[in-house]
């Protein structure tokens, strides 16, 4: 398949973006720019890259750094457990191998958070190897140009896509195939009306003849999506606030919100300030509330959370009110805190 191989690098030649990973060997930047770009498009992805590269320039100054200010540069960037692998994986390598970062893809497969997509991009951007890379483009491109019907999210599917990559990889340019072949599924072969009478594949593409673009690639499953319903209670006394560290086994481990009532269904205020939960929460303490809540809205994969935040006044200090994860401190080093999109969303409105 030597035709398809040339046909994306000489696309991907003239139509590539200009992108600073780009243009470095330096596994530890490569590395660095896949996390970052997992789950994230480019545009938002860039900056951050950026601010990373500028912040932490090798592997051994992220090792070095403090959890907490690694966490406060990812805010906004979401799925945090990508940072605590990026951090946890920097340690590891700033350690075990000395600062250098393994040359080997089964080496660079055991590193935290690191999967084969990634471990395949590292290992042939920076060294050439050749592993081929299959990320969601990679398989909207193959399943399009030659008809795989097989669900890319089953265990057969994963194989196949697999094999055919690494058959049809250019053995002596592994790393600008899996450049090219990325770059055209995200600019040319697109999910949605992809421009098919300009595309250079168009006369061997099995979707295009077949007119089964909008069919392909196929998923098996549909991600099912839960509703959360959160009540944030923003206390203050006087000067001070509080913030509650969450913990594991939900989303968002590590970063700080506000103390929190979850409900099974949105509650409005004379609801929530009648409900059992809110009774035992603030234990018969004086307060007032200082405004209305207004309901947002906030979209991850898995789940859409309807969020309220409570703005309470206490007559007295509310230490003993809170969790034992959370801290009392002053509403001014709010900003200091890592904290998720949504709370973020929402001290940004407040100003
Ligand atoms: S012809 Fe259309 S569907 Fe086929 S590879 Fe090109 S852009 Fe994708």
């Amino acid at each position: 398949m030597k035709k398809f191989s040339e046909k994306i690098i000489y696309w991907y030649q003239e139509n590539k973006r200009d992108l600073p990973w780009r243009n470095t060997k330096d596994a530890y930047l490569i590395w660095l720019s896949e996390i970052i770009l997992q789950q994230t498009r480019v545009e938002q992805g860039m900056a951050y890259y950026l601010k990373f590269a500028k912040e932490f320039p090798t592997v051994k100054h992220l090792a070095a750094a403090d959890d907490e200010k690694v966490m406060k540069l990812w805010q906004g960037l979401g799925y945090y457990s990508r940072a605590r692998n990026l951090h946890a994986a920097a340690k590891v390598i700033s350690e075990k191998h000395k600062g250098k970062f393994p040359n080997e893809h089964s080496d660079i497969l055991l590193l935290k958070g690191v999967g084969e997509y990634t471990a395949a991009a590292i290992a042939s951007f920076a060294f050439n190897k050749v592993h081929a890379v299959v990320d969601g483009n990679v398989y909207r491109v193959l399943s399009r140009v030659f008809g795989i019907e097989t669900p890319i999210d089953s265990t057969e599917g994963k194989k196949e896509f697999y094999k055919l990559a690494n058959e049809l990889i250019d053995k002596k340019n592994p790393a600008l195939h899996n450049q090219a072949i990325m770059e055209f599924g995200a600019i040319q072969c697109k999910p949605v009306s992809p421009d098919c009478s300009v595309c250079p594949l168009n006369t061997m593409c099995f979707a295009y003849a077949k007119k089964r673009i909008t069919e392909l690639p196929i998923k098996a499953k549909k991600t099912k999506v839960r509703c959360r319903y959160f009540n944030y209670i923003v206390l203050h006394h006087k000067t001070l606030t509080a913030l509650n560290k969450r913990g594991e086994g939900d989303i968002w481990n590590s970063l700080y919100d506000f103390p929190l009532i979850e409900t099974n269904k949105e509650l409005g205020e004379d609801q929530f300030l009648k409900s059992k939960d809110w009774k035992n929460f603030i234990d018969g303490a004086q307060y007032t509330v200082k405004s209305i809540p207004v309901s947002y809205k906030h979209i991850l994969s898995h789940q859409k959370i309807y969020a309220r935040f409570w703005e309470i006044e206490c007559a007295k200090p509310f230490d003993k009110l809170l969790p034992e994860t959370a801290v009392v401190i002053k509403t001014k080093e709010l900003h200091q805190y890592a904290v998720p999109r949504l709370i973020d969303i929402y001290l940004e409105s407040r100003k």
